[in-house]
């Protein structure tokens, strides 16, 4: 499954992206369809196909911490911006590698669609 996966083909640099962070554990890049000026999705690197199959709650921490860690150098920060981790087919989940949106940069409504 990971031999095949779009976004573990990404975090191994087989697949380009606009890179925006990484670490050791996780890998930061601009969604190549920006629902917003700010789009960046943050992946870990080991292969976890939705929050579902999760169990490394400090990975999942991570992740969200990376999140604002870009929020601030992109400057929405103090404006606020937000984080989305869809799950299965009802959240509108296409990858099923899992990943945190960060979506920033204009208003955002509520509920989401
Ligand atoms: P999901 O719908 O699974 O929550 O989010 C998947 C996201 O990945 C979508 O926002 C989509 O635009 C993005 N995406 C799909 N393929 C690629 C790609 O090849 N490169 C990048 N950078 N983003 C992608
Ligand atoms: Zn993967």
């Amino acid at each position: 499954m990971a031999d095949s996966c779009l976004f573990c083909k990404i975090a191994r640099r087989e697949i380009p992206a606009t890179l925006v962070a990484e670490t050791e554990d996780c890998i930061a890049f601009r969604d190549i369809n920006p629902q917003a000026p700010v789009h960046v999705l943050i992946v870990p690197r080991t292969h976890v196909p939705s929050l579902n199959e999760a169990t490394d709650a400090a990975m999942i921490g991570r992740l969200s911490l990376m999140a604002a860690e870009i929020a601030k150098r992109e400057g929405i920060a103090d404006r606020g911006y937000r984080t989305v981790l869809n799950t299965n087919a009802e959240a509108g989940q296409t990858v099923f590698h899992l990943h945190l949106h960060l979506l920033g940069g204009r208003p955002m409504t509520w509920p989401p669609g």
